[in-house]
């Protein structure tokens, strides 16, 4: 194969069909023709399955220098170029079968064929399309502040999205090589040709415009923040898919008939509509914190009459999302009876620190280091910080044994069965809303505590007897270091992984 007379520089972020679109208009040949002279089309004339998602090294070895390009300028105009940036095509590598783009696109939101458009770059670019468009996350030009387009206003096609079986092939009909014009077919067998620059654009509010921008920063791959905690690109997108799905079901949102059934994986194609869904979502995701998350979370259950949200609520509603995993806790916690919650956290796909299950409740003392507690409770005197230091023992009891409720876990420690009943009645109380912050703090002594240096057994457990928090004058009760405590405390620094 010999090189192309004429040279041609892709522009930044040029999609691989506009490329070879310009290189045929250059050569004064069609997009067809120029599939088959770089033989990237088979002998019948079909493009490759993937066409303009991903490519091989060798074919983009080979490819490239007919094109004067070097191979990184080729992979560079696939959509796999935001690989791990703004979604994990990983699914497509693993088989090229129809699995492989159900788990991908089950993952996170991607079109692997079609696109939208912004008209004034067309006219301004002569024809250029650009890979950013054919990310749904964006919705908006940043250059010209106008609204993407989703389809074609002549056909109603979405450009660059084929037929069933090559979802991402140009067309079969020959047409002129315009990036300008619509190459949908007509179904007379012609295509449609409409001069897509042409059609005409809506200025984007300033708020839309910050939505575009923020979005194109994490699909640039920039960390984000999802209720106040820094999450990668990846997890920060795969919240706000998240936080989409539940406000489309809870009826946040108007979305057109979007997401009624199972289609929550795919995207809408409409991007005015996207926008709507962002700024529906956008006071949860953009909280400050979970507490403020999940405050909003609480009123649009209200709003939708959910008066006790369940663990099973928001798993039947979308998938999980790491990110907003802790609003949801947060939101449980309020509602849920506590024990609920601590299965969520046993459960949870975050909870990988609970694979260590090489000890047991024998690791446990009755009162949990007072610095296991979180500061503002270390000193309570109302509820008594012993009791709430017996609860949080209570908490990581069930969290690690078979213990399937209060008195039994109370049992394992060696408290009477009224005496687990009241306490845990008592610190759960409504009035004190501290739910939570014990369920952290169980949850954070929960990983610290098998990686202890030296071990204390507390199966010697003391007698607990009398009245209130008085009972507990004998129980267990280690120090942290900072009180002259000589042992392990949760204060002591963590080992790192070797
Ligand atoms: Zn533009
Ligand atoms: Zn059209
Ligand atoms: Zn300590």
């Amino acid at each position: 194969m010999t090189r192309l007379p004429l040279a041609l520089a892709p522009l930044q972020d040029e999609a691989w069909p506009s490329y070879l679109t310009r290189q045929a208009a250059q050569h004064g040949t069609t997009l067809a023709g120029m599939g088959s002279h770089l033989g990237l089309r088979d002998a019948r004339g079909r493009w490759p399955g993937r066409f303009g998602v991903t490519m091989a090294e060798t074919e983009a070895a080979r490819v490239a220098p007919m094109l004067s390009l070097a191979p990184k300028q080729v992979q560079r105009m696939q959509l796999a170029a935001y690989h791990q940036l703004a979604f994990d095509l990983g699914g497509l590598a693993h088989n090229s079968a129809i699995g492989g783009t159900r788990a991908t696109v089950h993952a996170a939101w991607v079109w692997l064929a079609g696109t939208t458009f912004c008209p004034l770059c067309l006219v301004e670019d002569d024809g250029v399309w650009r890979l950013m468009w054919r990310i749904p996350w964006i919705t908006t030009c940043i250059r010209h502040e106008v609204g993407f387009h989703g389809t074609c206003h002549a056909c109603g096609g979405v450009p660059g999205l084929g037929n069933r079986f090559h979802g991402s092939a140009p067309p079969r009909v020959a047409a002129a090589p315009d990036g300008r014009r619509c190459t949908g077919p007509t179904p007379v067998g012609h295509v449609c040709g409409a001069d897509l620059s042409a059609q005409p654009t809506v200025q984007a509010s300033p708020e839309r415009l910050m939505r575009a921008k923020r979005m194109a920063d994490l699909v640039a791959g920039q960390r984000g923040v999802v209720s106040g905690t820094e999450r990668t690109s990846l997890q920060a997108l795969r919240g706000w898919q998240s936080a989409i799905g539940i406000a489309v079901r809870l009826g946040v949102v108007d979305s057109d008939g979007w997401g009624r059934t199972h289609r929550w994986a795919n995207p809408p194609r409409d991007p005015d509509l996207i926008d709507r869904l962002l700024q529906a979502v956008e006071p949860l995701v953009t909280a400050p914190d979970r507490t403020t998350g999940a405050d909003v979370l609480d009123g649009w259950l209200r709003d939708a009459d959910i008066r006790s949200p369940h663990v099973n609520t928001f798993d039947r509603i979308t998938q999980t999302s790491a990110a907003l995993q802790p609003v949801i806790n947060e939101l449980l916690g309020r509602h849920g009876r506590a024990h609920t919650v601590i299965q969520r956290r046993l459960t949870s796909a975050d909870g990988a620190p609970f694979g260590e299950r090489d000890w047991g409740v024998d690791d446990i003392p009755q009162l949990v280091w007072p610095c296991a507690l979180p500061e503002h409770l270390r000193h309570s005197t109302k509820p008594d910080q012993r009791i709430l230091r017996a609860v949080v023992s209570m908490i990581l009891a069930r969290m690690f044994t078979d213990a399937c409720d209060w008195v039994a876990a109370g049992r394992a420690l060696g408290f009477p069965a009224d005496k687990s009943r009241n306490w845990t009645r008592y610190a759960f109380a409504a009035k004190w809303g501290i739910k939570t912050d014990l369920l952290d703090a169980s949850h954070a002594l929960g990983q610290k505590l098998p990686k202890r240096p030296r071990r204390v057994s507390f199966h010697r457990r003391s007698q607990v007897s009398g009245f209130g928090s008085r009972a507990l004058a004998d129980a267990q009760s280690p120090r942290c270091r900072d009180q002259g405590g000589s042992a392990w405390c949760p204060c002591y620094p963590q080992p790192t992984a070797p």
